[in-house]
């Protein structure tokens, strides 16, 4: 769908998780009318654009008219915590729809899901697509943090498979970072890219509140949890040369990654609370001795922690503050915005 020209068209397909058939192309704005149409029976949320601009960028996606499809504001989805992550992940929702969304920037990676986890509301959407179509470098990362806001969503966890950098975090360590250094090049990361600059601080990345919600929920489920610590995003797909993976190392930072970036300042540049997950799959190249991992170890690793990952995620989202007390939310406070967020 191109949304280069004229004001982008947002009007999401709903469908539920079983029931409904999939398209044939899910993406396709013409074979996705009737499935609006058969959405539109069972529940509908319209998202629509309140300006018109040439450009994605300075597109607004405002919730639409409360009665414009013929129900009222409360039956319009939402969801207030946000799970970027694996496609193990879908388990975890009870109640679970399928929402096809597109925002200014583009579709997000796959249909969002919703559902409840416990008593909270949460979306998630697959990082890499479903059938991990989307290489690291490729993920609509602003799609799909605009999606979720435009949701409701304000808290988000991103859980995501890492390598190690120290000797001491071995395979099955979980570490929730503090801070971040970007070794990423040409990704597009920021919202505000034209009318006039904004700059958002980011010393520190992550939620404090999310962070320790997080560290909490490891502790209790018996993983080797690591309190704080700094990821290193790098542009991939490659891994790590080993003099790169010993650099990093020799900097004290404690683990390596592909898509923790620009994840996080893109949910900073929203105002959302954003806090890593980061399960440690392996020693980078530069801390062991053999040839470094491959792509195939690093996703039998995580197939077989996936289990615990998703307990760890459902304990973590339950034990999310309802109302937030931590800056995240005050991150663009005094800050003339080129247009409203969603
Ligand atoms: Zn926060």
């Amino acid at each position: 769908m191109n949304h280069s020209g004229g004001a982008p068209q947002l009007l999401p397909q709903i469908r539920r998780l079983r029931g409904i058939p999939q398209p044939c192309e899910p993406r396709c704005p013409h074979a996705a009318i009737p499935l609006f149409v058969l959405a539109f029976a069972h529940r509908a949320i319209q998202l629509s654009t309140g300006r018109k601009t040439g450009y994605p960028q300075n597109a607004v996606l405002t919730p639409g008219p409360a009665r414009r499809s013929g129900y009222s504001r409360a039956m319009v989805t939402r969801a207030d915590i946000g799970v970027i992550g694996g496609s193990g992940f879908y388990s975890l929702l009870d109640d679970a729809e399928e929402i096809e969304l597109s925002t200014p920037y583009g579709p997000p990676s796959d249909t969002v899901t919703i559902g409840r986890i416990g008593s909270r509301s949460v979306a998630f959407i697959p990082r890499h697509g479903r059938d991990h179509r989307f290489p690291p470098h490729r993920i609509p990362y602003r799609a799909n943090l605009w999606a979720l806001r435009s949701l409701g969503v304000r808290q988000v966890l991103a859980p995501s498979a890492v390598g190690s950098l120290k000797a001491e975090y071995g395979p099955g360590a979980l570490v929730i970072p503090d801070q971040l250094v970007d070794r990423t090049s040409g990704r597009v990361q920021t919202y505000y890219d034209a009318n006039g600059a904004v700059h958002v601080a980011f010393a520190d990345p992550y939620c404090p509140s999310g962070r320790a919600v997080a560290v909490r929920a490891a502790q209790a489920g018996d993983w080797q949890t690591v309190d704080g610590g700094t990821l290193v995003v790098i542009e991939g797909p490659r891994f790590s040369t080993r003099a790169e993976s010993q650099w990093y190392a020799s900097n004290g930072w404690s683990i390596v990654g592909m898509t923790g970036f620009p994840e996080a300042i893109l949910a900073r540049e929203l105002a959302l609370c954003y806090t890593s997950i980061s399960l440690v799959t392996d020693h980078d190249a530069g801390v062991e001795a053999g040839q470094g991992v491959t792509h195939d170890e690093v996703l039998a690793f995580f197939a077989q922690n996936v289990t615990r990952m998703r307990s760890l995620v459902s304990e973590t989202v339950q034990a999310l503050p309802e109302e937030r007390t931590c800056p995240c939310g005050s991150a663009l406070d005094g800050i003339k915005l080129p247009f409203d967020l969603p």
